[in-house]
């Protein structure tokens, strides 16, 4: 498989790429980085969107900002000093993609508006084929799926939904020209998008009702701008922010990772997160009623918790009002609680989240060898892939929207990991001048035991997770979207991993 010079620049129609990568995100764009620097050069990146970011590129909401800090929340190989605040606005992270995607001189490869609508593996030619909507077909010799976790909107399945008269709005396709000033908005939905979103356009609408069906732990958020003069010291000297992205990251570990996953070891860190929202809860809201509705009755971490000084406080305004009971249906201009109560509305906002194991895992049909099917072999055989980037049966895949592939810490950790794993691999094939790879069932298998051995530790199997209808979990009721290992096994893993747990062959 030695890699190609440079792309011709009109690749004629039986063209095989080095790779063809399927999202211009920040994984799509981490692995066309890890495969440059492997001299793979002869890239095509394809993106049904219109340009590249990914998540960052689709979703523009108001109020919309990281919710890990963007020391953390960015690669480590391309630190930005320049972020704003500790925790960046959208648009910054925006820019920050089309930086990276400068630096490392990626948009040459990239094609926006190209709807992967398969991809198949042909046996014959060793190459993977992927079929763009409208037919046209773009091959490679290897195929990296980047399409992240949670990019297919889900639609709420309320009754007379689709019936509503008034406007509807997904806060993932948010109507920038459409203002809210003045109306009775309906806001569905309490997870972490609502969660920035609803502090943000109750100042502005005459009256907000949040339909919330599961409360959500919300701890506070240290947020600050960052002085010019600090962004100066970043600039001049980088040691200074790589401090601040190793304290951060600790602290972030301890809370979003190690307290979930050694939750029958350090359960009593999970309780310290709890008292601490509760704290932050009542420090925020009097009433005692407005507390309890707005106080999760299942354990800190069996749902992503967020982060936000302003969520809560919110709900003391007159013009907001929270309503837990539930949605029975929805018409032309109102949404109708089980109590019978028409509330009457002219917008109506789906903050309802994303829908990943139904449609997301994965994210377009993907044959490989022999037919296999990975949607069915996930479904029928179970949610796994070895280190959360290659299954059997699918030789040169990396296929990293992957179960077990989330670092809990952050998606840039969940991508340098990935990028070091395809690294030592691809070295090895080269080093062997072979062409092809695939894990073997073995090894595969051993992976997806260690990590069921894992889980049994973690707040999932251990907490009180019943009422938290979180997208951790599958359809089977496992918890197999997180990588159940300290984000530090998941880089020593990527650095280690035993090459014969692949065969390559020429
Ligand atoms: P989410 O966490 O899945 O929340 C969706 C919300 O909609 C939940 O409260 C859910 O209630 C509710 N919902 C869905 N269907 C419903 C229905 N039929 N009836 C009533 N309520 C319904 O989605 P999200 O808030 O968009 O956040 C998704 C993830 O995106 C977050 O966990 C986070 O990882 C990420 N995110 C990150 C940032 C960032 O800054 N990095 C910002 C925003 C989001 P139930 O809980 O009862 O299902």
């Amino acid at each position: 498989m030695a890699p190609s010079a440079r792309r011709p620049k009109h690749t004629p129609a039986d063209h095989v790429h080095d790779a063809v990568i399927v999202g211009a995100g920040f994984g799509g764009m981490g692995a066309a980085i890890a495969l440059q620097r492997l001299g793979r050069d002869d890239l095509a990146i394809l993106d049904r969107e219109d340009d590249l970011g990914g998540t960052w590129h689709v979703n523009h909401y108001p109020g919309l900002a990281v919710d890990i800090p963007s020391s953390t929340y960015s690669y480590s190989f391309a630190p930005n000093p320049y972020w704003s605040r500790m925790y960046a606005p959208g648009p910054e992270l925006k820019r920050y993609a089309l930086h990276v995607a400068e630096k490392f001189d990626l948009r040459r490869h990239m094609r926006f508006g190209a709807v992967v609508t398969g991809a198949a593996w042909d046996e014959a030619t060793r190459t993977w084929t992927a079929t763009l909507a409208g037919g046209e077909q773009v091959r490679g010799r290897l195929l990296l799926t980047a399409t992240g976790y949670l990019s297919q909107p889900k639609m709420p399945d309320i009754p007379g939904v689709e019936d509503f008269a008034g406007t509807v709005i997904h806060t993932s396709a948010w109507k920038d020209d459409h203002d809210l000033t003045g109306e009775r908005v309906a806001v569905i939905g309490t997870g972490a998008t609502a969660v920035q979103l609803i502090p943000e356009i109750a100042p502005a609408v005459a009256d907000l009702t949040v339909f919330q069906r599961t409360a959500i732990w919300v701890t506070p958020k240290s947020d600050a701008a960052i002085p010019r003069v600090v962004q100066g010291l970043y600039a001049r000297v980088p040691l200074t922010q790589r401090v601040v992205r190793a304290v951060g990251s600790t602290v972030l570990e301890a809370i979003m990772v190690t307290g979930v996953l050694k939750y029958r070891q350090l359960g009593r860190l999970n309780r310290i997160a709890e008292k601490w929202a509760t704290w932050h809860l009542h420090r925020q809201i009097a009433d005692p009623v407005l507390r309890r509705q707005l106080t999760p009755d299942y354990s800190f971490g069996c749902k992503r918790p967020t982060f936000s000084n302003d969520y809560f406080r919110t709900f003391n305004r007159s013009n907001v009002h929270l309503e837990t009971n539930p949605i029975e249906r929805i018409d032309a201009g109102a949404v109708i609680t089980a109590d019978g109560v028409r509330h009457e509305i002219d917008t109506l906002v789906l903050a309802t989240g994303f829908s990943l194991w139904e449609t997301n895992f994965p994210a377009l049909p993907i044959t490989g060898r022999d037919g296999l099917d990975l949607g069915t072999f996930w479904r029928e055989q179970r949610f796994q892939a070895y280190e959360g980037v290659s299954i059997p049966g699918f030789p040169n895949l990396f296929s990293l929207s992957s179960p077990y592939s989330y670092s809990g810490l952050s998606y840039f950790t969940t991508v340098e990991s990935q990028m070091k794993h395809l690294t030592r691999l691809l070295q090895e094939v080269d080093r062997r001048g072979a062409t092809t790879f695939e894990v073997s069932e073995e090894a595969n298998r051993r992976f997806l035991h260690a990590m069921k051995e894992r889980l049994h530790s973690s707040v999932f199997e251990h907490g009180s997770c019943g009422t938290a209808r979180s997208y951790y979990f599958n359809q089977h009721g496992e918890a197999t979207l997180l990588r159940p290992t300290s984000t530090l096994n998941a880089f020593r893993e990527a650095g280690r991993f035993p090459l014969e747990d692949y065969v390559i062959a020429a």
